[in-house]
């Protein structure tokens, strides 16, 4: 089949690329990713995916890049979800609700241009690798990507590509590859700084909790070598009146004697 992928990044194109290969599916990369923000990291990502598909003999087609018009779309979602959270950037991050639609409507984008332009260039089918990701609805996914292929009269192929997402890690990590530590948009990149922090304030927490059980554990031995210093200072004390009381008492006898 002549498939066109849509490729949010280059960690996320290896396993799926690997697998329709295998299944001997005719693959072109296609980067439509308007949701990435700031542009130099939307550039970053392109050319490390260029870089190893180059290598691969696999060709990249690049899609428009349209920030403007994700703003109008999913970015007005991610507003309106984050004035329902209060401006509480980690719930948005924490409660899957609150995203799901401005995800929903990021896919929605990227895959209305991604089929369209599959259709336009002969392909019989448009895919994602948007489903390597565990932190992905992939039932929208699954969904959006249908519902755009359907609208532009191509194939949609969608695979659940989680299960490889480990030998994805691995694979890049093992090759170098720049690998973002955000999503994407600039929801994405704000929620994952606030849960950096939120995980570094309970390290720190963690740490200061384990301190503190230590410090009243010291006390206590302290305490308890504290207790036995003076119980061996009563007891030399009382000793040394035992001695000095037999002591007198000798000295009276030879005085008497
Ligand atoms: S978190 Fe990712 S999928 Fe969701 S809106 Fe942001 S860039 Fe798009």
């Amino acid at each position: 089949m002549k498939l066109l992928l849509h490729a949010c990044c280059g960690p996320c194109s290896l396993e799926p690329t690997r697998i329709l290969r295998a299944a001997g599916h005719d693959l072109a990369l296609y980067y439509t990713n308007s949701n990435i923000a700031p542009a130099s990291e939307y550039a970053h990502r392109l050319g490390t995916l260029r870089t190893w598909a180059g290598n691969e003999g696999l060709p990249v087609l690049e899609g428009p890049y349209a920030p403007g018009a994700w703003e109008a779309s999913a970015g007005r979602v991610g507003e309106s979800a984050l004035e329902a959270a209060g401006g509480d950037v980690l719930r948005c991050a924490t409660e899957a609700p609150l995203r799901e639609a401005r995800c929903r409507a990021c896919y929605r984008l990227r895959f209305e241009e991604a089929a369209r332009s599959a259709a336009e260039r002969g392909f019989d089918a448009v895919g994602t690798t948007l489903s390597v990701s565990p932190y992905q609805f992939i039932d929208v996914i699954r969904e959006e990507l249908e519902r755009a292929a359907a609208h532009a009269g191509v194939d949609a192929h969608f695979e659940d590509y989680r299960p490889f997402y480990d030998e994805a890690a691995r694979r890049s990590r093992a090759m170098g590859m720049y690998r973002q530590n955000f999503c994407g948009c600039r929801f994405s990149e704000a929620e994952a700084a606030a849960e950096r922090a939120q995980r570094k304030r309970q390290r720190v927490a963690e740490r200061e909790a384990k301190a503190a059980a230590h410090a009243d554990e010291r006390a206590a031995e302290e305490a308890a070598r504290a207790t036995k210093r003076a119980e061996r200072q009563a007891y030399a004390e009382k000793q040394a009146k035992k001695r000095a009381a037999l002591k007198a008492l000798r000295g009276q006898e030879r005085s008497d004697g």
